[in-house]
């Protein structure tokens, strides 16, 4: 523990002094009533005794010893850092979105229900898809629902021995264990040379007892398989569904619809490319997306529209044979309220735009890194895109040391070592809301970091220097992490 992480421990517990207060409460305006009983009361709860500004510039300074969209360039591939515009939080805060229960009746909420019915029309335009249920809380559990749409589906036509699931080993590690989970045999197909799914070898696998076929468009890899509708294609001639994890679709907005590549389901991550604030596990939403085939099987509820010509009314519906509810209401509807405000505040210009500029950006970086850092696929990237630490490893400098020296350098560390099959990987996504100033500095210290690696290794090895936390044991860090302050210090 560093000597500063100590310090805001005993900031708050140790300056309390019994009897200071932090509030002024209002003269109650009802009669003063007693306690109840005694001995509900704890008489062990340890409560720091401080004033409010004490505990304001505690919180304030707590909240920045962390790296945050809001403070830094957050280049995590996979996971499109970009910014939220703050317009989304006001639409999501409104009392008449803030304040409503998820068991009113529909009467009463025809407004929320209108802006779901929207979001779910919008996604379908965007995707190219018949349909869609808001429903899932989180990418991953989309990926979980469209699976078992899709295992149902063969289940009810008689065809349950369909029990393989493909899955290219560029695809997100959630997608196996998703397939995994609902009791397929995953099968992992290789990637070519040129970075696209091996066609050869897919074909190989489409047997009778294929269910399907997994994939993740663009690819862990950023890059856009050159060969997917022939992929699409093989999987349906051999009986099979293909499902499209798009939980990043900051390439794609419109440039390309995944329901015309041949794909029957996918899911998006509203709180990836639709800008809502993310990170340390929510809050999410994974809409899924499907093809008429699959449309009766999506969870519960969806909603729908009834009458026309300014008298519509919405209502929540069970698709006739859903895989069921997945969450205890509707979703999480602060995601939908945010999602619906940037597709609104964007429009079909802006949503294209998003993507050239990702690509854009994405792309610009490649181009100036490529002089010292070694790229393993000689193509033009997606809005992500994949360098190999491997010629700095040669001078000392592994793709840890240098994603932690990059906090040195202001910049959140872009994702290590994934993709699992380019080794010392480094996958940076910059995104569209990123200024080409901001990307010249980013230049400018992955420059750097490998000069340094060639004179002096050690910074890298030792960093990060100047963070409030130094390097951690991250197995440890995520398997048990150390969340709050323990007068014994347990
Ligand atoms: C983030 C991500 C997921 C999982 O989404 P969660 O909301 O974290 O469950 C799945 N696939 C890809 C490609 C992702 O980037």
């Amino acid at each position: 523990m560093t000597a500063r992480q100590e310090d805001f421990r005993r900031l708050l517990m140790e300056r309390s002094v019994p009897g200071r207060v932090g509030a002024i409460l209002p003269t109650p305006d009802v009669p003063l009533q007693k306690l109840p009983d005694e001995s509900l009361l704890r008489k062990d709860l340890d409560m720091p005794e401080v004033p409010e500004p004490e505990v304001v510039r505690y919180f304030t300074n707590l909240s920045q010893l962390n790296f945050s969209i809001d403070t830094h360039f957050y280049p995590l591939g996979s996971c499109t850092m970009k910014y939220n515009p703050k317009v989304n939080d006001e639409v999501a805060f409104l009392p008449g979105f803030a304040g409503i229960h998820p068991l009113q009746p529909d009467y009463q909420v025809q407004g929320a229900l209108k802006l779901m019915s929207l979001v779910q029309d919008y996604l379908v335009e965007i995707t190219g898809m018949a349909a869609s249920s808001l429903a899932p809380l989180a990418g991953a559990q989309g990926e979980l629902c469209g699976i078992l749409m899709i295992q149902k589906r063969h289940q009810e036509r008689g065809e349950g021995h369909r029990l393989k699931m493909l899955v290219p080993d560029s695809a997100h590690g959630t997608n196996p264990a998703s397939a995994a989970m609902a009791g397929f045999r995953v099968v992992s197909i290789p990637t070519d040379g040129r970075g696209n799914c091996d066609l050869e070898a897919l074909k190989k696998e489409a047997t009778p007892d294929l269910a399907g076929m997994m994939i993740t468009l663009p690819s862990t890899l950023g890059l856009f398989d050159q060969g997917i509708v022939e992929v699409c294609r093989v999987i349906h001639e051999a009986g099979g569904l293909v499902y499209a994890d798009g939980a990043n679709m900051n390439a794609l907005l419109g440039q390309v619809k995944m329901g015309d590549l041949g794909f029957d389901v996918m899911h998006l991550n509203l709180h990836k490319t639709f800008s809502t604030p993310h990170g340390g596990g929510g809050p999410g939403a994974g809409p899924v997306c499907v093809q008429p085939v699959l449309q009766p099987y999506l969870p519960a509820p969806v909603v729908e529209r009834r009458g026309a010509d300014g008298r519509e009314t919405y209502t929540l519906v069970t698709p006739e044979k859903t895989i069921g509810k997945v969450a205890a209401s509707h979703g999480n509807f602060g995601v939908l309220a945010r999602a619906y405000t940037y597709i609104r505040t964007l429009g079909d210009a802006g949503l294209r735009q998003v993507s050239e500029n990702a690509v854009l950006n994405a792309n610009y970086l490649l181009e100036r890194l490529r002089k010292r850092y070694h790229f393993p696929f000689d193509r033009r990237c997606m809005h992500e895109v994949v360098l190999s630490a491997d010629w700095q490893k040669e001078k000392g400098v592994r793709g840890l040391d240098a994603a932690k020296r990059l906090l040195d350098y202001g910049f959140h560390a872009p994702t290590m070592y994934f993709p699992l099959t380019v080794a010392e990987a480094l996958l940076i996504e910059p995104t569209e809301t990123e200024s080409k100033e901001t990307l010249d500095l980013f230049v400018e210290a992955m420059n750097a970091i490998d000069r340094e690696a060639g004179e002096a290794p050690e910074l890298a090895q030792g960093a990060p220097h100047t963070t409030p936390v130094r390097r951690l044991d991250e197995a440890r860090a995520a398997r048990r992490p150390d969340l709050r302050w323990q007068r014994d210090g347990g």
